[in-house]
């Protein structure tokens, strides 16, 4: 083995479209992530209970404050395009390929903030970003103790 020093270290090339690029994209949107839960430990020190991962619900949101009627889906800012964020860049290469795919997540992600909302509940949008700095997640914390201070008047 020690004669072939390049066996662990090759570089991988792009994917090329295919089953095993969908599986790659699908492994992407895992459960408890780390962005949702930075949300979770939030809503948990605001004293809210919620569900996660909600796949009965239309939309399955990643996070459900039932008692609040409230969404809230924790977004990556690359897949879901964040509007004019830096981590929402699109590859040169393949490019159409990528508008393609984005737009369908973009689409996907209206259609179920429809689907919720015609359930009655709100919807907030977590982005990424939003999530990585101490600075940012007391922003965030203020933002969903507005959220739901709103919904107790
Ligand atoms: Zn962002």
């Amino acid at each position: 083995m020690r004669n072939r020093p390049n066996s662990k270290h090759r570089i991988r090339k792009p994917l090329a479209p295919g089953p095993e690029r969908s599986a790659i994209f699908r492994r992407v949107k895992q459960k408890g992530t780390a962005p949702e839960v930075v949300v979770q430990t939030l809503l948990t020190r605001l004293g809210v209970s919620y569900s996660t991962n909600v796949s009965a619900m239309p939309g399955s949101p990643d996070i459900l404050l039932r008692e609040h009627l409230r969404a809230i889906f924790v977004h990556g800012c690359f897949w879901h395009r964040h509007p004019s964020c830096l981590a929402s860049s699109t590859p040169k290469r393949n490019s159409e390929f990528w508008l393609e795919k984005f737009a369908s997540n973009v689409r996907r992600d209206r259609r179920k903030v429809r689907e919720l909302r015609k359930l009655g509940y709100r919807v907030t949008v977590v982005w990424e970003c939003q999530t990585k700095t101490e600075g940012k997640k007391a922003m965030l914390e203020r933002r969903l103790a507005r959220c739901l201070e709103m919904e107790e008047q």
